[in-house]
């Protein structure tokens, strides 16, 4: 897959139309199209990074920046009290189906237990 096939990049470059629920200099947040809850964001890196595992020691900072967006925007959406789970699926064992790195910010209710 080419960085022109990747629907996240699409999304990055502003050709879907996705609405951005947050922005950093390296990344960016959108909510999912399925919601599994009542707030369901996705925090992805600008760049084309298929998996977690493609990022490299190297990649240390832009994984830190995908969190403090993350943690900053669970705020925002007032999950912090409450809680709230974040989520990446690295690799089709794990479920991951779009192959552009991405950490799912999942709350606004009592979350069930699927880890496995
Ligand atoms: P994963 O299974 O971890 O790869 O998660 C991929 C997620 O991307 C799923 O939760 C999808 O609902 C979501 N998704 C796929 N296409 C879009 C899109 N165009 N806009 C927002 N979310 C999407």
């Amino acid at each position: 897959m080419t960085d022109g096939d990747c629907i996240f990049c699409q999304i990055v470059r502003g050709e879907l139309g996705t609405e951005f629920v947050g922005e950093s200099e390296n990344a960016v947040a959108f909510r999912d199209v399925q919601p599994q809850a009542p707030v369901h964001l996705l925090v992805v890196p600008r760049q084309h990074v298929p998996a977690l595992r493609d990022l490299g020691w190297e990649g240390g900072s832009v994984a830190t920046e995908l969190l403090e967006l993350a943690v900053d925007l669970a705020r925002q959406e007032g999950l912090h009290e409450g809680g709230y789970r974040l989520v990446i699926n690295d690799g089709p064992d794990a479920g991951q189906t779009v192959f552009h790195l991405h950490v799912h910010v999942l709350g606004g209710k009592k979350l069930h237990e699927p880890l496995g």
